[in-house]
């Protein structure tokens, strides 16, 4: 192996690419801050700012990024971490953002195309909640392996295995426990190492700012500081065991168990023990296989996939970012590459960490990272960038979209600037655009996976582009893949039409389940197809 095939490697090899899924206000944002505060980032950031407290939102980031030349992006957080006691240069920790509000549309599914692992988060009182739920099918159903994090310990809540079997019953995912806590919930002392037998006890920091102080001590000194509290994590680490409920690695990556952490994002109790397992279990990127079944290995020359594609994030900037995870190779800004979509050339001037409003360039990234490109008007999500021999990677799943409207201009003289908007978002990937000829594309139809996505097409066009819509819901629930030959068979049924996607799908949509059973009973010829579904 060449050194600088080495190189690569080793660089591949130290970063663990993640995103966070969980149901809002589980904590995501705070378990954020928490490990960011276990790299260094926050707590230097806190000293920028003078401020004792843990009033460094997220938003102040900006301010510590700019100070301390730290990679945050509205799309991802770069961090260095080091596993205690470990010489070298660590792990390089990119945690990718996950829209975060209940506005959550394709955008989500396409994020966690560009991550090797994620944490799942769960309110210790509310256990599995519903987006939690669907965020979890989508990494089921691209076999990404899962670290699942019951936070809020520190509040009342359910018993650790109630919770344990709530996860296993529902999504059949087994929780192989990696610490157990000490301390029921709203009682949180410390936590239980499974894999050593030891006690990891907390001392609380105010109002949870800075790192809690640990202090580890043998089975004997354990129980004696904490009595039954330690009693009952042992038997009940001892009931998991004869379960079977042990970490297994393998069976983690296959994603069949999930390894379990018990925290409070709030006091940064479990946070280190987290980012240990991040580091120790979760997967370093590895290379792809293209479309043809060609492989490509992290080593290989330059492959990166596009996963988001945002314009207008910023008045100031007013352009089209393509945000892409690096597969194979070394990035270095100014290389061109060639866009296997197009086959054209696709020059890398322009290579941006999106720092909320400010960008600051980048000019070398590995196999994990994200990277986001500037002015990329021709890419779009599921695009494979490439240098060297070709590739093409699978294009990301549209996902079955289950509401439909139709979105009409109320400005009279703007339908120009409507249908160049409509592109826009279309190409975006923001909504599916369906069209078809008796509908004309005065109004398209627009189908999503959540309503919320229709929100944000109106915001745009109001804010973006300046021309005033309104969404119109359409009377149908689902919809099926089908092809040319049953179009018209099915365009003469009641409660169905067809439509074809700006990407060449053809779709039935169906007013509801009972009238596609029908059709399917009465003409078993039609091919109806089912989406990729989210849930
Ligand atoms: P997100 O919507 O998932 O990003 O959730 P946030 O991080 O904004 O947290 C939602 C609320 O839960 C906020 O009021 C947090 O202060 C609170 N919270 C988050 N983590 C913890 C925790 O570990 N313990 C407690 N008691 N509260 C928490």
């Amino acid at each position: 192996m060449s050194s600088d095939a080495r190189e690569l490697r080793l660089e591949a090899q130290r970063r663990r690419t993640f995103a966070i899924i969980s149901h809002p206000d589980a904590g995501k944002s705070t378990m954020t801050e928490a490990l960011a505060l276990h790299a260094h980032v926050i707590s230097e950031a806190g000293a920028i700012h003078g401020k004792a407290g843990r009033k460094s939102t997220v938003s102040d980031w900006m301010e510590m990024e700019k100070a301390r030349g730290i990679s945050v992006s509205s799309t991802a957080l770069q961090f260095n971490y080091a596993l205690e006691g470990t010489d070298g240069p660590g792990a390089v920790i990119n945690l990718v953002d996950t829209p975060g509000h209940a506005d959550f549309s394709e955008d989500t599914y396409r994020v966690l195309t560009a991550v090797d692992a994620a944490v799942m988060l769960i309110d210790a009182a509310k256990g599995l909640e519903p987006q939690t739920l669907k965020l979890f099918q989508v990494c089921r159903h691209r076999g990404i392996p899962v670290i699942t994090v019951i936070n809020k310990w520190d509040r009342p809540g359910r018993t650790p295995l109630e919770l344990i079997d709530e996860i296993s019953e529902r999504i059949g995912l087994i929780p192989t426990p990696l610490f157990l806590p000490v301390g029921i919930a709203g009682d949180f002392r410390g936590l239980l190492d499974r894999r050593t037998g030891e006690y990891i006890h907390f001392t609380r920091t105010a109002g949870g700012a800075k790192i809690a102080p640990e202090e580890l001590l043998d089975p004997d000194a354990a129980l004696e500081r904490e009595g039954d509290a330690w009693i009952a994590a042992v038997e009940e680490s001892e009931l998991l065991s004869e379960m079977g409920q042990d970490h297994d690695e393998e069976l983690f990556l296959a994603g069949q168990t999930s390894p379990m952490i018990f925290a409070s994002a709030m006091l940064n109790f479990g946070v280190r023990q987290l980012l240990d397992a991040l580091v120790e279990l979760a997967p370093a990127p590895s290379g792809r296989t293209g479309i043809d079944g060609t492989e490509r290995e992290v080593t290989d020359p330059f492959s990166a996939v596009v996963f988001k594609v945002q314009a207008g994030m910023d008045s100031s900037h007013r352009d089209r970012l393509a945000f892409m995870r690096i597969v194979s190779g070394e990035f270095e800004r100014g290389m061109v590459v060639t866009h296997a979509q197009t086959g054209k050339p696709f020059a890398t001037k322009y290579a941006h960490t999106v720092v909320g409003r400010d960008r600051s360039t980048v000019d070398t990234a590995y196999p994990g990272d994200v990277v986001g490109l500037v002015n990329a008007t021709a890419l779009a999500p599921g695009d494979t960038l490439y240098d060297g021999p070709r590739i093409q990677y699978p294009p990301i799943p549209s996902f079955a979209p289950e509401h439909f409207s139709t979105l009409r201009v109320t400005t009279a003289d703007k339908y120009k600037q409507f249908r160049k908007a409509m592109d826009q978002l279309d190409s975006e990937g923001v909504v599916q655009v369906l069209r078809n000829e008796t509908r004309g594309d005065a109004s398209p139809v627009l189908a999503a996976v959540g309503p919320m996505q229709f929100e944000v097409v109106t915001a745009r066009m109001k804010t973006e582009f300046n021309v005033d819509t309104v969404i119109e819901p359409l009377g149908y629930s689902l919809a099926r893949r089908t092809d040319a030959d049953s179009a018209s068979e099915l365009n003469r049924q009641r409660g169905v039409e067809v439509f074809t996607r700006t990407d060449g799908a053809i779709l039935a949509l169906f007013s509801d389940k009972w009238r596609l059973q029908y059709i399917e009973k009465e003409h078993g010829d039609l091919t109806l197809e089912p989406l990729v579904a989210t849930a």
